[in-house]
């Protein structure tokens, strides 16, 4: 058992306070990331105000979170103890759907998101599914990392799925907290 110190709120709209959780013995899939930095994103506060009607409370925010992968399960591919990672919207699938195995993984009736009945990445530590813990390359800045794992991925998924080339001319309505990194991208 690993006791996580973490920031959770009680009710809808509720302050965060500190808040201690029990995480299970850990998955033969699944590692264990201490956790550097978190960004914050609209939709943790959208889950904190219960705005989708699916939060539990307490409820942990957090979910464009950077680390360092201090326990593996004994099925983890690709990952070791000291890698940096980081998880986004999505902490774990199915792995074995036709969405999982055509690479679509979030697009697994069973994705579970980070934030949703679970606890997120507002704490020292947070647990994925090993596929969902994505390597961070070699000399990025940790603590800009976090945004690209929600807000980044979120923009340059289209980018890529509309083949855009580098002739193209690309047109970002709302230069906001994703449009930004649009540009950039
Ligand atoms: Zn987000
Ligand atoms: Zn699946």
């Amino acid at each position: 058992m690993t006791t996580v110190n973490a920031f959770a709120a009680d009710t809808a709209g509720g302050k965060l306070k500190p808040f201690k959780y029990e995480l299970p013995e850990l998955g033969s899939d699944q590692v264990d990331i201490k956790v550097h930095y978190c960004g914050i994103c609209h939709s943790d506060l959208s889950m904190l105000n219960n705005e989708w009607g699916m939060t539990q409370y307490p409820f942990v925010p957090g979910h464009e979170v950077v680390g360092e992968v201090v326990s593996i399960g004994s099925e983890v591919k690709n990952l070791k103890t000291g890698d940096f990672v980081g998880v986004g919207w999505n902490s774990s699938s199915c792995m074995h759907c036709d969405q999982c195995m055509g690479g679509n993984h979030h697009l697994c009736n069973t994705v579970e998101g980070t934030i949703v009945g679970r606890h997120g990445g507002f704490a020292d530590t947070v647990r994925s599914h090993w596929s969902w813990a994505i390597p961070l390359p070699e000399g990025i800045d940790l603590q800009k990392a976090g945004p690209l794992l929600c807000g980044g991925i979120t923009v340059f998924s289209p980018i890529i799925l509309a083949g855009v080339k580098p002739t193209a001319k690309v047109g970002v309505i709302g230069i906001g907290g994703l449009g930004h990194m649009a540009l950039k991208l």
